[in-house]
This record gives C-alpha cells, sequence and structure tokens, in this order.
C-alpha cells in the first residue's frame, strides 16, 4: 500500500548515501557506462526503448564496442546490482535518482534535437504522475541552456500534475567521458558540475558524488545554476575542438616550411602550464558524437541570442578544411586518383571505440569519392559494421591490415589504432604497388619511414 505523505516529508525520505537507486534513462556510451559503474556501489536499473540493447545488457553484452566496458557490465550484473529492462514504470518506482541519458543529436540546420529528451521528461512525467514518491531527476544529455529547467522541468510537471521542487527534483550534472577512455573517465573524473537551484537537490546529489568519489577533492565538486552546468558543457567541448582547429592551423604552416615539425611545436607551445599538451595533436580532425554537434548546437543557440559566434564558425570549418587538405595531399602523391587503390587505415573517429559518427574518415571518403577515386578499401578492427550501415557498397572493407595494403597505391592512416602503429616500412613496401603512406595521426617515425618509401606526414615538410 501507497503511504500518503506531503511533499516535504517526501523529501525527507529520500534514501540517502548507500542506499540510495538509480534508474538510467537511455543505455548508449554515456548511460551504460555511468549504469554499469554506477552499479559497483548502487542498485540501478537501466532503461531503454530498444529492446535488442535491452537484453543485449541483460546477457552481460555491451551492445557497442567500448574499451573495458564489458568487464564492468560483467561485474555489476553478476553482483546483482544492476539490470536493464524497457519498462520505465518499474525503473523509476524503484530509484531515487533518475539520470536523463538520451540521445541529443544535431538537426539538419546544426540546432540540437531534443526530441528524445522530451519524449522521455514525457515518460517520466506519467510515472510520476502515478506514485508518491519524492523523485530527483538529472538530466545528463548535453543540452543548451535553459532546457533543463524550462524543457525538461515543464513537461515533467504538466505531464505528472506535480510540482518542480516539492514533488520533485530536478538538476543538470554534465558528462565529460571520452568514448574510448569512457569507463575511467566515468571512474576518475577530473570534476564534478551539480547544477541546480534547488538545496535539497543539491545536498543529495553532493552526497552522491562525495560517498563515489572518495578520493575526489571536495573542491573539485562544483555547485552552480543549471544553465551556468548547460553552458560550462559547451563551453568545455568548444575549447577542446578549438585546441584541435589550432593544431591543425599551425600544422599546415609547418608543412611549408622546411625543418618545421607541428609535433615539436605543439609540445613545446603545450609545455606552458596555463596551455597544456592534451588535445593538442595535429591530425585528421576531430570527429565522434559530441565536438562537431555541440559546436553547432552552440552556434545555432548563439544565433538564437542574436549572437553571431566568429570563433566557433571558424573551429568547424577549419575542421572541414583538414578534410580537403589531406584529399589534396594524396591527389599530389599519386598518379591518378581514378586509377589508384587507396587504402584507408582507421575508420572510427579514434582508436577503442566502433564509434562512427562524425569520423574523419566519412568526410575525407566523401571528397575522394568526389573527385573520382576509383577504388577504396577501408580497414578497421572494431567499427567495419558501423561503417557499412553508412558508406555500404561504396568502399570495400578488411579487418586485415596487409589485405588493405595489397597493390594498393596510397595508405592513408586516419585511426591511431595499435595494430597499425604495429605496421613496419616492410609491410607497406612488401605490399603496396606503390609504398606511399599519408600517416595524418602521426603514429609512424618520420626518418624510418621516408628513408625507404615515400613518406607524408601533417605537419611536417618532407624533401624527397
Ligand atoms: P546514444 O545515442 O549512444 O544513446 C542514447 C540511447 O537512448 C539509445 O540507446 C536510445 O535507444 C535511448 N533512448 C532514446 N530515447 C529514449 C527514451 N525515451 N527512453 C529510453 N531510452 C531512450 O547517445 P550517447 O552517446 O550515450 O549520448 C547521450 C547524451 O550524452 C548526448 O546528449 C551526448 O551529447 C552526451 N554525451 C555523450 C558523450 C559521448 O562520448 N558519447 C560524452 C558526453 C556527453
Amino acid at each position: 500500500m501507497t503511504t500518503l505523505l506531503s511533499g516535504t516529508q517526501r523529501k525527507e525520505n529520500t534514501r540517502r548515501g548507500e542506499d540510495m537507486n538509480i534508474a538510467i534513462i537511455g543505455t548508449g556510451y554515456v548511460g551504460l557506462v555511468a549504469g554499469a559503474c554506477f552499479a559497483r556501489k548502487y542498485d540501478v536499473v537501466c532503461v531503454d526503448i530498444d529492446a535488442w540493447k535491452v537484453d543485449s545488457i541483460n546477457d552481460g553484452e555491451s551492445p557497442f564496442y567500448e574499451s573495458g566496458l564489458d568487464i564492468v557490465l560483467d561485474d555489476s550484473l553478476h553482483s546483482g546490482r544492476l539490470r536493464a529492462t524497457t519498462d520505465i514504470f518499474d525503473a523509476i518506482s524503484a530509484s531515487d535518482l533518475v539520470f536523463i541519458c538520451v540521445g541529443t543529436p544535431s538537426l539538419h540546420s546544426g540546432a540540437i534535437d531534443l526530441s528524445f529528451v522530451e519524449s522521455a521528461a514525457v515518460d517520466i512525467g506519467k510515472v510520476l504522475a502515478d506514485i508518491d514518491d519524492y523523485k530527483i531527476i538529472i538530466q545528463r544529455s548535453t543540452v543548451v541552456p535553459t532546457t533543463t529547467r524550462d524543457l525538461v522541468g515543464g513537461i515533467i510537471e504538466r505531464t505528472s500534475g506535480k510540482s518542480v521542487g516539492r514533488d520533485f527534483g530536478i538538476a543538470f550534472v554534465p558528462e565529460f567521458l571520452r568514448e574510448g577512455n569512457a569507463v575511467d573517465d566515468f571512474l576518475n573524473p577530473d570534476r564534478v558540475i551539480i547544477g541546480t537551484d534547488d538545496k535539497n537537490v543539491a545536498n543529495i546529489l553532493g552526497e552522491l558524488y562525495r560517498d563515489f568519489y572518495p578520493e575526489l577533492p571536495d573542491d573539485n565538486i562544483l555547485f552552480m545554476s543549471s544553465e551556468s552546468a548547460e553552458l560550462v558543457k559547451y563551453a568545455s567541448n568548444s575549447f577542446l575542438a578549438t585546441k584541435i582547429s589550432f593544431a591543425n592551423e599551425i600544422a599546415s604552416l609547418a608543412e611549408l616550411i622546411s625543418g618545421v615539425d607541428v609535433i615539436d611545436v605543439m609540445r613545446g607551445v603545450g609545455f606552458d602550464h596555463r596551455i597544456s599538451p592534451k588535445y593538442f595533436g595535429a591530425g585528421a580532425g576531430f570527429g565522434g558524437s559530441c565536438f562537431p554537434k555541440d559546436i553547432k548546437a552552440l552556434i545555432d543557440f548563439a544565433r538564437t541570442k542574436r549572437f553571431e559566434p566568429l570563433l566557433l564558425e571558424s573551429v568547424i570549418k577549419r575542421n572541414e578544411f583538414q578534410a580537403m587538405h589531406i584529399v589534396d595531399l594524396v591527389e599530389d602523391a599519386v598518379h591518378s586518383l581514378k586509377d589508384s587503390k587507396i587504402a584507408i587505415l582507421g575508420l572510427s573517429f579514434k582508436p577503442n571505440t566502433s564509434d562512427m559518427r562524425e569520423a574523419p574518415s566519412l568526410r575525407i571518403i566523401a571528397e575522394l569519392i568526389e573527385r573520382g577515386a576509383g577504388q577504396i578499401i577501408g580497414c578497421d578492427p572494431q567499427s567495419i559494421d558501423d561503417a557499412r550501415k553508412i558508406l555500404g557498397n561504396r568502399i570495400r572493407y578488411t579487418l586485415n591490415p596487409n589485405d588493405a595494403l595489397k597493390d594498393a597505391n596510397i595508405a592513408i592512416v586516419l585511426t591511431e589504432w595499435d595494430e597499425f602503429e604495429k605496421l613496419t616500412p616492410a609491410d607497406f613496401i612488401e605490399n603496396m604497388a606503390t609504398p606511399v603512406v599519408l600517416d595524418a595521426r602521426r603514429i609512424y617515425d618520420c626518418e624510418e619511414f621516408s628513408k625507404v618509401l615515400k613518406y607524408i606526414a601533417i605537419g611536417k615538410r618532407i624533401i624527397d
């Protein structure tokens, strides 16, 4: 039987510390990593509308490749603290904290598509309408400022007939994990940002994170409004993407100056503790599910405020230019694009993930095809299934780097997988029709390679 309590009593009865139960809505990279990791300490129920993902999780198999996730998932399932379901009522009624981790993709205009967040908020509202317990709803998907308070809070209030602050609490807590390193990033964050004006919610979430991260200094748990927290997430990703575009700009300049190597330059610059060497490598450009989409969403959001964000626009343009630049280098290096076999080493946007979203390989392959490239073969240890869904039979695929190199006229390194780092100049020379390597990730030793084959490196002028 449900006990009828006043809003204040319900709040005070909220379980604290290790007794808290968690529901996670959306089991993509963010939701599943959070669910599997939180389940080390708390009871967690993950919800997804995709029954195949739910079954896969309950069977102990991550629906996507993410380094180290299978082990955490396995431990959490065996401890009995984690389960997945498609039944949101079951998940929310068993939980104190409800994290919304659904996708927020880009619309064609670049604006953020909030339809998944809206529909999750409606679903949560419907559950809250039927139960009396106080819940805290934590918006975890990246959203533009004011979304948590106005859109999510507003929808839940309207759908449930309950009041935010009294019957349920709301907060925005951004996720900063990097795909490929997601488990470690989740377990060892630099900081936790708790965005809420509700003191009760701030206290409970403060306790949760202090309990879950006992090693994290108190000063690294930051409290602010949900709007500031929403902007922290966008500003962080925009800044990291800006560093990458900046490195690519300096790399292109370096390629025009004999004796300069962008690796040395950025190391020299990054040693300044005000700058830091991280995310400062020149390469094929940034990609993935977050940087391009988040910067475009922030640009669109700025324009709704009648502000033209010149720097952010340049960061995107510079990133798109890098793909064109790489194809220019290919065109210069081969006799004819039409008659060449091109081996692409690496399709995923970075190593240790199968994620193909906004991968530089997609921009580069599209441009190669546009310019008439005859034969392209893509090699990747994890992302071929996902790549095939996007590129279909416009290219061929292989798991084996030596197969990719067979009779090729140029090999382009686009992802720094270990499998490619292990290749020696002999692998290229023995397999390729014309051994030409365009190293867009700078994984090979310039001197060793350029002595025995035609080696082109982003950010370094190599004299034949
Ligand atoms: P994703 O697309 O991989 O996963 C989203 C999941 O939500 C899918 O499994 C989908 O089926 C499910 N879903 C959609 N609507 C639902 C609903 N109403 N109820 C239940 N499940 C539902 O997304 P992701 O990469 O995990 O990203 C989630 C959010 O986190 C995005 O806003 C993203 O910008 C942000 N983020 C992502 C990363 C990253 O590295 N991927 C890092 C930080 C923040």
